[in-house]
């Protein structure tokens, strides 16, 4: 008698979909509706109305400031452009700044040289193209030497209220990933995620809070769980208790 083949099941790789090619499974555990809105609640319970650390008058002076925070703390940005915007006030006085004057400057942010350059390329095209106002799309501002969609979505977000993206910075990378919230270690992919499981309207409230969160509480190492109100929601692999 002849013996029956056993169906075997076709393999991910076989079926030529790749595990990064799949959408985000919408109802996985981390990201069931109802697990996402304990969270939020938590957050907002936690963070009602925090917004952004970087302190500015305006939305150029929050693109300057978010430029110059790459690999640097909002208090050292903080103290740094204090004198800065009493010096420079538009775009034009940076745009035709003496750029190792500038360098100076900004020397305590690190990364001065790159970062004189961004600031000045971002503020001749604000002068040229955009009429010395910051625009207030996606697609314009990355335009800008020096802006990706972090500082974009920062600029729209809390200079504009305009919510498009999420800020996902290295607070958010982490918090997502320990809330379980993304798998992913891509910030575009991670902002992807968060797009598609939290609200729009939470968008820029969200991305603050995480950040607030990150600083405060959830730490990079060490994190101080036992005074977390997500403690219940959360098994981070390196929990604390
Ligand atoms: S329980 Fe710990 S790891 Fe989880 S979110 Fe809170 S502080 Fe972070």
């Amino acid at each position: 008698m002849k013996k029956r083949k056993s169906k075997k099941p076709v393999s991910r790789a076989r079926s030529g979909k790749s595990a990064a090619a799949r959408p985000a499974a919408p109802n996985r555990a981390g990201t069931a509706p109802k697990r996402v809105r304990a969270i939020l609640q938590k957050l907002d319970e936690a963070y009602p109305d925090v917004t952004c650390a970087l302190e500015h008058r305006n939305a150029f002076e929050l693109l300057i400031s978010t430029i110059l925070s790459a690999q640097c703390t909002d208090v050292r940005v903080n103290q740094v452009t204090k004198t800065l915007y009493q010096k420079y006030r538009t775009p034009k006085d940076f745009a035709y700044a003496n750029p190792s004057e500038l360098e100076q400057e900004i020397r305590p942010t690190g990364f001065f040289r790159s970062k004189t350059k961004s600031i000045m390329g971002a503020s001749k095209r604000i002068v040229d193209d955009f009429g010395g106002e910051v625009p207030r799309t996606m697609e314009q501002l990355l335009t800008l030497p020096g802006v990706a969609r972090k500082t974009a979505n920062v600029v729209l977000g809390c200079a504009f209220g305009i919510a498009v993206g999420v800020v996902v910075d290295t607070h958010v990378i982490r918090l997502s990933n320990r809330l379980d919230l993304s798998r992913n270690s891509d910030p575009r992919k991670i902002e992807q995620d968060l797009m598609r499981v939290i609200p729009q309207d939470k968008w820029i409230l969200f991305s603050h809070q995480l950040i607030w969160h990150g600083r405060k509480i959830c730490q990079a190492r060490n994190p101080r769980c036992a005074e977390c109100n997500l403690e219940r929601l959360c098994y981070a692999k390196d929990k604390t208790i």
